[in-house]
């Protein structure tokens, strides 16, 4: 943990300019600095960094944040690891926190389980290489299946004994203890006794980036056994199976030389293909792709390339996968293998050249792969052919960047014989329903909220109240200082001095209110407090805060499009107009807040009501009605405040 001053040392040090400038050449325009970014191809510099107020900000793919979010995005780094690395550059010395005892409990209890994890690991390649059992039966098994020696070595590949506790047995003897045995999950407990979890199976230990053991996959040799051909390691403490990839420890070093990544199936698809010479190979293990494995590769590289059988199980797989990948903005190929084959079979049987050159070969972008797939069933009948467009058009929508998009559209119309436009208009319309769901993505240029009234119409009922919430912090970050009301007493004279703050916190703390969102709901409870001591925190105390997702948020919240960007230069006015207007706008924000939250619990209500039906409970029904009536009586009173706000 580092300490607090430190990182106050460090942001002080740590310029935005300086630490941007040694990756992106900046120009001054006007009181910021334009470049191009560098998370997002652009020829046209929409990247903006405000010296004034510590941050930076993309209006090209929309990624903002302080210096720290900026090291953290392009070095790839975890928060510490950017602070540590600024502090390196600014010859600050890191002052670490003294860790509670729970901090060491839990850190003791990692290091246990990861010292156990290394250990069974040795013990199981020990196993495989030089006993009997597991030469003759695992051993064995590799060769058969014409895997070579330095392979399994580089894998650390091993062999569990067929004894039902051999591993436990040897481990507690060794002076391992048996309650991280049951944590890591290489054995279960059963009445008094323990046994190994993978008893009799071949070992594939699963790496940490920096090649620590976190968990296993087992296969096993056996055929007449009921169970599992692969077993991995339940989930733990140091072992999560969707955050991490088979084999990236072997891969790191290739994927980032050959700037890709292949995604393949299993263990031994990884195997094969280092043996292939393609050692930028990773699988998933063990779970269908998650979000938080593409973004590990994505550390690594923007370009994915899945490879998969052309199995049905293997299809849906892979269509699944490239939406994920897609939606990171990174791309992806796909290459389909010859009927029947799979990445390890094909690789055995031919050789490496051939086998680089298949890949090479038949790698296609995904509107390709999916027309391919469907339009031969497709062709002739209008109804799926029409499926099929909204297949590939929902893909494309989940692409961030707006140029890829392009492309992608054009592709699509050439290939599906479709308009343009018409392929515009739906991905449009996607997009819309999309960002208003979509929680964690920042909005991109085309999606920026139209400022002043306009969000309270947008924001369909079925979106949450993520907008509402966003706007009501928004309001709070840059106004909340400002006056939304002055009030002279008669009496004594006195002036009394409302602020935006003051007000937006009394409504919604007087009614009872909580936000959605952890990020906004945070940012609310903090900036409560200082009101409530008759202070406000400012803008700056919420861009370094120590959490990079408020430090993020809030310097997207912050940059200011038309001050921050030359897009946004002529509609300079904007500023005077929404500064202007905010005793008409912050009320509407409000009150949009509220009828958000109505609307659903109206909802809620009204599922209850059909269960309730469904139960014959006829008094329940009466009391929900009472309910559902009351909330509609104040959401029609907010909707008739709304309407005779709008000033069209
Ligand atoms: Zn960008």
């Amino acid at each position: 943990m580092i300490e607090h001053t430190t990182i106050e040392k460090i942001l002080d040090a740590a310029q935005i300019v300086d630490v941007v400038q040694e990756f992106v050449p900046l120009k001054k325009r006007g009181v910021n600095l334009l470049g191009l970014c560098p998370f997002h191809n652009e020829k046209t510099p929409s990247f903006t960094v405000s010296p004034s107020k510590g941050i930076f900000k993309c209006f090209g793919c929309g990624k903002g944040g302080n210096s720290v979010n900026f090291i953290m995005e392009h070095e790839h780094l975890s928060y510490p690891e950017a602070l540590k690395y600024l502090a390196r550059k600014y010859h600050i010395e890191i002052e670490e926190r003294e860790l509670t005892r729970e901090d060491i409990e839990k850190q003791n209890e990692r290091e246990s389980m990861l010292v156990l994890t290394a250990y069974a690991g040795r013990q199981f390649k020990e196993n495989l290489f030089n006993a009997d059992e597991g030469i003759s039966i695992g051993l064995t098994y590799f060769k058969e299946r014409g895997f070579r020696h330095d392979t399994l070595n580089k894998f650390d590949i091993g062999y569990s004994f067929e004894r039902r506790d051999a591993f436990s047995k040897k481990a507690v003897e060794d002076g391992y203890k048996q309650e991280f045995l049951i944590k890591t999950g290489l054995s279960i407990q059963h009445e008094e006794k323990i046994f190994d979890r993978f008893s009799g199976r071949v070992m594939f230990p699963i790496h940490s980036l920096s090649g620590q053991v976190l968990g296993f996959g087992g296969r096993i040799l056996r055929s007449d056994q009921k169970t599992a051909k692969y077993l991995n390691s339940p989930e733990s403490e140091i072992y999560h199976k969707s955050k991490i990839v088979y084999g990236i420890f072997q891969a790191r070093k290739a994927i980032t030389q050959d700037d890709r990544c292949y995604l393949v199936e299993g263990y031994t698809d990884v195997l094969s293909l280092h043996e292939a010479d393609i050692e930028n190979v990773v699988a998933s293990s063990g779970t269908s792709l998650t979000q938080e494995q593409v973004r590990l590769i994505k550390r690594f590289t923007q370009n994915i390339t899945i490879l998969y059988d052309g199995d049905e199980a293997g299809i849906k797989a892979s269509i699944r996968g490239i939406d994920l990948v897609l939606e990171e903005g990174m791309n992806v190929k796909i290459v389909l293998l010859p009927d029947g084959e799979d990445p390890d079979s094909y690789s055995k049987k031919v050789n490496n050249e051939e086998f680089t050159k298949y890949l090479k070969e038949n790698e296609t972008d995904f509107i390709r792969f999916k027309t391919q797939l469907l339009l031969s069933e497709a062709k002739s009948d209008p109804v799926k052919r029409a499926n099929l467009i909204r297949d590939i058009v929902k893909s494309i929508a989940v692409i961030p960047e707006t140029i890829t998009r392009t492309v992608y559209i054009k592709e699509c119309s050439t290939q599906m014989e479709v308009p343009e436009p018409v392929l515009y208009n739906e991905v449009n319309k996607l997009r819309q329903q999309k960002s208003f769901q979509d929680r964690n993505k920042y909005p991109g240029p085309e999606d920026l909220p139209v400022p002043r009234i306009a969000p309270v119409k947008q924001v369909t009922h079925e979106a949450g109240t993520f907008y509402s919430e966003r706007e009501i912090i928004r309001l709070l970050l840059k106004y909340g200082s400002e006056v939304y009301e002055r009030k002279l007493n008669r009496e004594d004279g006195k002036e009394t001095v409302t602020t935006i703050a003051d007000y937006i916190v009394n409504e919604i703390v007087s009614d009872e209110l909580t936000f959605d969102n952890s990020v906004f709901s945070e940012i609310f409870s903090d900036y409560g407090f200082y009101v409530g001591q008759g202070l406000f925190p400012g803008d700056q105390h919420f861009v370094r805060h120590q959490d990079p997702d408020i430090s993020s948020i809030s310097a997207d919240l912050l940059a200011d499009s038309h001050e921050l960007s030359n897009i946004w230069r002529t509609k300079q006015t904007y500023v005077e107009t929404e500064v202007m207007k905010l005793k008409e706008i912050v009320p509407e924000t409000v009150l949009k807040f509220k009828s958000d939250k109505i609307n659903i619990l109206r909802k809620k209500i009204l599922r209850q009501i059909d269960e309730a039906s469904k139960a014959n409970d006829t008094e329940k029904i009466i009391t929900l009605q009472k309910k559902y009536n009351t909330l509609s009586k104040a959401l029609s009173k907010i909707s008739k405040n709304l309407g005779d706000r709008i000033v069209l």
